[in-house]
């Protein structure tokens, strides 16, 4: 068999576990409470508070916010959505920022359009801050794989295939901070379930890897996933897992 036909070959068996991600492109500067961005100051609803920690009480740092109207367009369900997605994070070394916790100590949610259009940000200062702010500029897409169910349906000639072609050194699902794709779990995988319609929210919305874009470990090392119910796309949550 020719390089080419074996080539696509392995393309057409891995399509089921291909999928789009987004690799943000930031600058380190401090950007508008509306821009898509890394630590820094967050839209907040109309005379609402900073979020503080179920537990400590202390205004938890905005780790993450992405503004939907300015993500690339085909990483959108509907062209029309808008809204802000935030995840705040409590970084009190006492607190519990596991789902365990009997209360969060971080804050993973949407903002609709409609709250957005009325919001307004005075602050001038962060109440918490977790790192020097980056905005994002754009976004570099990139396919993602989930090679644990991949890797069962190929032969060892296209596996070696793949790897020459297509793998990376730092392999698949893509390692690093991203929109959309694969969740890389070190762990077995830990959904949440939606709870409007009980199914897992197993859509990664976005990914926060340990010291990749924020100064800050999740464990050891660990990875931050941002997840969405796939039906309902206000229902965020958050888990985070580590060797
Ligand atoms: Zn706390
Ligand atoms: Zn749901």
């Amino acid at each position: 068999m020719t390089k080419r036909k074996l080539r696509s070959r392995v393309k057409r068996k891995l399509r089921d576990w291909k999928t789009n991600c987004w690799i943000p492109v930031v600058e380190q500067r401090p950007g508008s409470a509306m821009a898509s961005k890394f630590s820094g100051i967050p839209v907040l609803k109309r005379g609402e508070d900073w979020p503080t920690c179920g537990q400590c009480g202390q205004p938890m740092p905005l780790f993450v916010q992405l503004n939907i109207d300015q993500l690339p367009p085909a990483a959108k369900p509907r062209k029309t959505d808008q809204g802000m997605v935030q995840f705040f994070l409590c970084t009190n070394e006492k607190c519990d920022t596991t789902h365990y916790a009997k209360k969060p100590a971080f804050l993973a949610r949407l903002l609709t359009g409609e709250q957005l259009a009325q919001a307004a940000s005075t602050r001038r200062r962060p109440a918490a801050r977790i790192g020097p702010e980056k905005v994002i500029v754009s976004w570099r897409r990139r396919h993602d794989y989930s090679l644990c169910e991949a890797y069962l349906k190929l032969t060892e000639k296209e596996l070696a295939a793949f790897r020459s072609s297509w793998y990376r050194t730092d392999g698949f699902p893509i390692w690093g901070d991203k929109l959309l794709g694969f969740a890389n779990w070190l762990q077995d995988p830990d959904y949440p379930r939606c709870p409007i319609c009980s199914k897992e929210m197993d859509c990664s919305f976005f990914q926060i890897i340990s010291k990749c874009n924020l100064p800050y470990m999740f464990g050891d090392l660990g990875n931050g996933h941002i997840l969405v119910c796939a039906e309902h796309p206000e229902q965020l949550d958050f888990r985070w897992d580590c060797y």
